[in-house]
């Protein structure tokens, strides 16, 4: 402990791997699973976002906190992947760069990795305070069927990791729950079950 009350964290190692999370799927727990041991890291936190602001008018989002449910579901029992609410309890516009900011301040020497798929990757410059990211985190970009590979924008620190191409996406299975098609093995089943239990996805686009 430092004076102030806060751990320090010297040599801590923290994956950091935001989403929406709408609904929380294989292609997410892979990469969280698979980021963390290639890079040793001690903890890999799925940062559900309250609003994401460059899909909101897009398309309906659904409450965060049946998304908070999902991914705490969908993290349940595997060591070292849990579930963050710290942009939800923050409230309004979720904004990386404050999420790294708060995690840097709470965890002092700590290395944070941002963890992201090629497609979110290539749209890093029009992010709130990119530079801030930039400056706060390493990336760990991993490869996305139909997503162009490599395209971090320069300057930026990163490494990428081989996982699994798994080519599902929430936006698919959403369309699944309308349309009645099966579930099973596209979501752990216990996401598929909070899913049913709080009804989503069953008629808005
Ligand atoms: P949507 O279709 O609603 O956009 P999504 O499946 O893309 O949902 P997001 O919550 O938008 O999921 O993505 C969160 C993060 O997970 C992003 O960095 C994205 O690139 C990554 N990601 C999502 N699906 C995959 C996948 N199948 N393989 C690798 N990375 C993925
Ligand atoms: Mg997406």
């Amino acid at each position: 402990m430092v004076p102030d009350g806060t751990v320090r964290n010297v040599g801590a190692s923290i994956g950091v791997f935001g989403g929406t999370f709408d609904p929380p799927h294989v292609g997410h727990l892979v990469t969280a699973v698979n980021v963390r041991h290639a890079l040793a890291l001690d903890r890999v936190l799925l940062v559900v976002a309250n609003q994401p602001w460059q899909k909101v008018g897009t398309r309906s989002i659904s409450a965060a906190a049946d998304r908070l449910a999902m991914v705490e579901a969908a993290v349940r029992g595997v060591d070292g992947l849990e579930a963050s609410s710290a942009e939800i309890d923050r409230g309004g516009d979720s904004y990386t760069a404050d999420t790294l900011a708060d995690l840097a301040r709470s965890h002092p020497g700590a290395d944070l990795f941002l963890v992201l798929g090629a497609d979110a990757a290539a749209g890093l410059t029009t992010w709130e305070r990119s530079d801030e990211v930039r400056d706060l985190a390493r990336l760990v970009v991993v490869d996305r069927p139909g997503a162009p590979a490599g395209g971090v924008p320069d300057g930026w620190r990163w490494d990428h990791v081989e996982v699994p191409r798994l080519e599902v996406s929430s936006t698919e299975l959403r369309a699944r729950v309308r349309d009645g098609r099966p579930l099973d093995y596209l979501l752990p089943r216990d996401v598929v079950a909070c899913v049913r239990e709080r009804r989503l996805y069953r008629d808005d686009p």
